[in-house]
């Protein structure tokens, strides 16, 4: 992953015919914060591995999640940091890049034990954050909770080491503090509009990039592509594309995913199909994603939500699974799950001709390339996926500016911002005359990188 990640910026920056000093700062983090966290588990002494790794500053404070997972290593943390660092600029966050992990398996965890480990990291990494230094936020396996007990954390430090007096009368300063970490609860500074913010952010994308089709005029002629042909110049002279006619298919139905197909569904497009860990669900004339959410915690998984009685046939809607899922001919393929999920072995089989990443990295090197150049349209995770630090961004404001807003503002805000960084990406991939056309995610990094080498 980390190789990845500095690949794409390596090969980017000798595009952009950086010099070697540039190219080091983009690439090296410029601080790497490795701790040994003692505490206690199911009552035994030990010693947990954690990280904090800060890559860039050239734009702003870093910005970055905290995980928790028995597989974080310092590869991991440091790549996503360093794609942290880009998914900033590409969005236009004056934030930097960074991100914290601990090698543990929260499920192993009594809730006092996690709670006591989400204090003990806060304290080790108290030092190098701050709401103009480092602004960690949730990622996987962390959450509005564990933010609640870190930012209370912290503020108990500065209290005590910087003797400040926090009473209701200055809650400016309270507030001002709180914007160290996002995706607080909304007692705790917290921001309307978080939950939704990554799957609204997509599906913003996803408009941005329907608009443009048609605002050109030479698309593809949707019935046309199959398994083996090209998309080439001659299939994409037709009609306009049309929300309700084109089809969408969701792998993963947590977070990302969920509100992807529902503000999708709501936006008038047709989801198909969706799917979660154990398989999903496919359903020909669309199906109502907050129906299906409300059918799977009721029968514990997606499959058997449109059938009727015993019956699951077409009319109603089918079992698929994750494979079936990702080779189906749909206009819109969004995988929201998993890493690599489209990969060498299933790339030939993707019939979709847009593609979201909405997880992080969904789509491999190998795939991406072999798909970009048979032409279908891959709107890469930096931008696609961008909705969710964007709206972090809006509640480290609010804090910092002692605000409150309206979940309407906050909502209004990310799409003027998301509409810009789409343009500015689809700008930079469709180079004016005399230049070539380049796939969106390389244009994205040339984007993001730009905006930084001017900094630095
Ligand atoms: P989540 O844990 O809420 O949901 C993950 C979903 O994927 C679940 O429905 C799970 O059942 C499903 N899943 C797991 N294995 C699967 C498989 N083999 N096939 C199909 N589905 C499978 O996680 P999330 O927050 O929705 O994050 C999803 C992805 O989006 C991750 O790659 C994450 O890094 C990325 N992401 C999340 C955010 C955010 O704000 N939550 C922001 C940016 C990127």
């Amino acid at each position: 992953m980390l190789e990845s990640a500095q690949a794409i910026i390596l090969k980017t920056a000798k595009e952009m015919e950086l010099t070697d000093d540039v190219i080091k700062r983009l690439i090296e983090p410029e601080a790497v914060h490795e701790f040994n966290l003692p505490v206690t588990i199911n009552g035994k002494k030990t010693l947990l591995k954690a990280f904090r790794i800060q890559h860039n500053s050239a734009l702003g404070p870093y910005k970055g999640g905290i995980r928790f997972h028995p597989n974080v290593s310092r590869e991991e943390v440091q790549a996503l940091a360093t794609l942290m660092t880009i998914k900033c600029s590409v969005v236009g966050l004056p934030y930097g890049g960074g991100k914290g992990g601990v090698v543990v398996d929260p499920k192993q965890l009594s809730e006092k034990e996690l709670e006591n480990l989400s204090r003990t990291y806060l304290r080790q990494i108290a030092p190098v954050i701050g709401p103009t230094v480092d602004v960690p936020a949730p990622d996987v396996n962390t959450n509005p909770k564990i933010m609640k007990w870190m930012i209370d954390e912290y503020i108990k430090l500065k209290v005590k080491n910087e003797k400040l007096k926090i009473t209701s009368k200055n809650s400016k300063l309270k507030n001002y503090l709180r914007a160290t970490l996002t995706g607080k609860p909304i007692a705790e500074g917290g921001t309307l509009g978080r939950t939704e913010a990554t799957g609204r952010g997509g599906v913003i994308v996803l408009q941005s990039l329907i608009a443009k089709l048609n605002s050109q005029f030479s698309f593809f002629n949707f019935q046309s592509i199959n398994n083996d042909s090209m998309i080439n110049e001659n299939s994409m002279k037709t009609k306009k594309l049309k929300t309700e006619n084109l089809t969408v298919a969701v792998q993963g139905f947590g977070n990302v995913g969920y509100y992807f197909a529902q503000l999708a569904h709501e936006e008038g497009f047709k989801v198909v199909t969706v799917s979660d860990s154990k398989g999903g669900v496919y359903v020909r004339d669309g199906l109502d994603p907050k129906a299906t959410l409300k059918c799977k915690k009721e029968k514990g998984n997606i499959g058997g939500c449109y059938c009727k009685g015993s019956v699951c046939d077409i009319k109603y809607g089918r079992t698929i699974t994750n494979e079936e899922l990702l080779e189906l001919p749909v206009d819109v393929l969004v995988p929201a799950a998993l890493e690599n999920s489209i990969n060498r072995e299933n790339m030939h089989k993707i019939k979709a001709k847009i593609i979201i990443e909405m997880a992080n990295g969904p789509v491999t090197e190998e795939a991406y390339e072999y798909l970009s150049k048979k032409g279908v349209i891959i709107v890469p995770d930096v931008l696609a996926n961008s909705g969710g630090v964007t709206v972090s961004y809006l509640e480290w404001y609010q804090n910092v500016h002692n605000e409150k807003w309206s979940e309407k503002k906050v909502n209004d805000r990310l799409k003027i911002m998301m509409e810009k960084a789409f343009e500015a990406v689809w700008k930079k991939a469709d180079l004016p005359a005399g230049g070539k056309k380049i796939p969106l995610k390389q244009a994205a990094f040339e984007v993001a990188i730009g905006k930084m080498v001017k900094v630095i």
